[in-house]
């Protein structure tokens, strides 16, 4: 049987600074605390977190149980320091990044990626902005993922491999216009376990502002129950949004995380 990858999805990891935590949605965001203990339990198992990349290119090395790779969306300012964490423990992780907000309030610079990327970190394409593919004509589609690699490729040295679509939203036949545009493949937003050599999509699980230490050292011990629980839950999440569409969708997400804040 061949081996499977836990792809863990972060965004922000905040450590109360105002400025660099200026983008962070609270939902999506793993204080330093937790994600420092996050990091401790994978070492703990005799393991260190690997980029997507890096997996990929060394896929004949996998070994039982499988390894576990770390990726983070957006760009966030507060990345740097958790890639510091990371580093030190003689790890990697990929950091998907739009080119149009580097620099800007509350995300990394270009200077502070290249030193990352001197440290190991794959800096991949999260698009040129941060715009739902699935509402944008076939040529938007298009410029985003040349723009951003081209970008990625100039001011990095090194061209973006892997692509993830932000919020998770790809429009038909997406995975097969990435690789037109030279991607290597796509991490998605699905919700699953990463099969070696099936690099076209890649599923993640989202590490979430609430997700328990317990229900995390679950995933690494791949415990069957807590991952159904997971796709079940992300299958309920993209039926809606399915049916509502991108701005129904937002709006329905923001008034079940406003009730479930409250409760
Ligand atoms: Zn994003």
């Amino acid at each position: 049987m061949s081996l499977r990858a836990l792809v863990l999805m972060y965004h922000a990891v905040p450590t109360d600074d105002p400025v660099a935590d200026s983008a962070a949605d609270p939902h999506y965001s793993v204080s330093m605390t937790r994600f420092v203990a996050q990091l401790d339990a994978i070492v703990a198992r005799g393991q260190r977190p690997r980029s997507v990349r890096d997996l990929q290119a060394s896929g004949t090395s996998w070994r039982a149980p499988g390894p576990v790779a770390l990726t983070f969306d957006d760009g966030h300012a507060s990345n740097y320091a958790a890639y510091l964490e990371i580093a030190k423990r003689g790890g990697s992780a990929d950091l998907f990044v739009n080119p149009s907000t580097i620099g800007t309030r509350g995300f990394l610079t270009w200077t502070q990626l290249r030193e990352l990327a001197a440290l190991g970190a794959s800096i991949q394409s999260h698009g040129q902005h941060h715009d739902f593919l699935d509402d944008m004509p076939p040529a938007g589609v298009w410029a985003e993922l040349v723009d951003s690699r081209q970008c990625i490729a100039d001011e990095i040295g090194r061209p973006a491999t892997f692509f993830a679509p932000p919020n998770g939203r790809m429009p038909d036949g997406f995975v097969h216009r990435a690789k037109a545009a030279g991607y290597s493949g796509v991490c998605s937003s699905r919700v699953g376990l990463w099969d070696q050599g099936e690099d076209d999509e890649i599923p993640r699980f989202a590490v979430l502002a609430g997700t328990s230490q317990a229900q995390f050292d679950r995933w690494l011990r791949r415990e069957p129950i807590s991952m159904n629980y997971s796709l079940a839950r992300a299958a309920v999440l993209r039926s809606g949004k399915r049916l509502l569409g991108n701005a129904g969708y937002q709006r329905v997400r923001n008034t079940l995380l406003r009730a479930q804040s409250r409760s």
